[in-house]
């Protein structure tokens, strides 16, 4: 392990480069490994189960036997396997290539990104959209762009991480509200009437406890105190409202909310990609400044063609959309009637709530051995006290999937006490 060249080398010269690297390495290892203990021993080591078939309602994971049913992707509307968007990510990848080694504004953009971008906009409402690898890089990109030190951000405490990077990025005056609390968004509010642009950040559906923003109330506080309103909607595009445009819709509040930042990896096809959707200058200028946009590779055809047709499906009929609004209330009822505690309301995101990190974690292996994929979930994802299993129901799960994943439920929650 010691440099070769050490016995011959003069000490006056300093360590030889590659025995400084060593040293290095051998002290950064050292570093990681009691970094990667003290994971392991908070009990937050997180492994990955490997499925070995395509994403859906039915898979096969490597180690369990037989037909596992999956209750845990963010896969609402089924559509990540579904044979329309999977051909038309076959034909955009046979006709525009596996991708286009480039930003979009240097050789980047095909005509495909530019379609998809105006159905977006269609889809939601809005003037004009922009397309990321993510939606964790759109986060990323819009404060920062958007906000300088003379304006201000107000954001839920429970917003998702990527809006909290995003916020960190920009140089805006920063306020933190209370979880959904109305009198400490208008507090803040009115604090923050000494800057020049005030934005309300808040993701329409939390993914923890699948509550919905209250953003009838968000608007009337911004329309009082001349804010703007910015929402994440990577857990209710698709699906939630009438026609599955999301929580503006589902509470009336399209016209009023000013800016919508999602994903299409979740429900609209699974694949990869985000964007935002917005006022037309809005999207003007972060094709200019926004630094994620700017600075990495064009989405890939066969992404685009994916998601575009995902879209389709959904601006053609509002069938699917609405197909999973029952499944969640035949989940979330047969599971109350059970007599266990679920979060959040009509979402299809059912935290099972159990309160110990062990017991969310050795029910979720239990589950696993009847076949049933959920995962647990505990501190530091969710607070101390508030480990559950998240639940996620699809369109496409059968009514006996639900029954099975609940009578699964029903046995295990008695076996460990989580029922009487
Ligand atoms: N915002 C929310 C609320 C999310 O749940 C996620 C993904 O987990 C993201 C943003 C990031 O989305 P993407 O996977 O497209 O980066």
């Amino acid at each position: 392990m010691w440099c070769s060249r050490l016995l011959s080398y003069p000490l006056s010269q300093g360590p030889c480069s590659s025995y400084r690297t060593r040293t290095a390495l051998a002290q950064l290892n050292h570093v990681l490994e009691a970094e990667l203990e003290s994971i392991r021993g908070a009990g937050t080591w997180k492994s990955e189960r490997v499925i070995t078939s395509k994403q859906g309602p039915h898979i096969h994971v490597e180690g369990s036997r037989g037909e596992i049913l999956n209750f845990c992707a963010n896969n609402y509307l089924g559509l990540s396997s579904h044979p329309e968007v999977m051909r038309s990510g076959l034909e955009a990848l046979e006709k525009f290539g596996a991708g286009l080694s480039s930003v979009r504004f240097i050789c980047g953009t095909q005509h495909i990104h530019k379609n998809l971008e105006e159905k977006i906009s269609r889809f939601h409402q809005r003037e004009d959209a922009i397309l990321y690898a993510s939606c964790f890089d759109a986060n990323a990109g819009i404060f920062e762009a958007l906000l300088t030190p003379e304006d201000a951000v107000l954001s839920d405490e429970l917003n998702h991480a990527s809006i909290i990077d995003g916020i960190r990025l920009c140089k805006a005056n920063k306020y933190r509200y209370k979880h959904m609390d109305m009198q400490d968004l208008e507090a803040k509010l009115q604090d923050a009437q000494k800057h020049r642009l005030r934005l309300v950040a808040t993701d329409g559906a939390f993914s923890m406890d699948g509550d919905i923003a209250p953003l009838k109330e968000i608007c009337s506080l911004a329309q009082k105190y001349q804010a703007l309103v910015f929402i994440d909607e990577c857990h209710a595009t698709g699906f939630l409202g009438p026609n599955g445009r999301g929580t503006d819709e589902l509470l009336g509040v399209m016209d009023q909310v000013d800016i919508v930042n999602s994903t299409l990896g979740k429900a609209l096809g699974g694949a990869a990609g985000g964007y935002t959707t917005g006022p037309k200058a809005l999207i003007d200028l972060l094709r200019q400044r926004s630094r994620p946009y700017l600075f990495s590779n064009s989405l890939p055809p066969a992404v685009v063609g994916c998601a575009s047709k995902a879209l389709d499906l959904l601006m053609e009929s509002n069938a699917i959309a609405q197909s999973m609004v029952a499944k969640t209330r035949r989940f979330r009822s047969k599971m109350a009637a059970a007599g266990f505690s679920i979060s959040g309301n009509d979402h299809p995101i059912c935290p099972v709530m159990l309160g110990e990190a062990r017991l969310a974690s050795v029910m979720a292996d239990d589950m696993l051995e009847r076949g049933i994929y959920v995962i647990g979930f505990s501190y530091p994802v969710v607070p101390k006290g508030k480990a559950r299993i998240r639940v996620q129901i699809s369109a496409v799960h059968s009514e006996d999937d639900i029954d099975r994943c609940v009578e699964a439920f029903t046995e295990v929650g008695r076996k460990h006490g989580a029922l009487p």
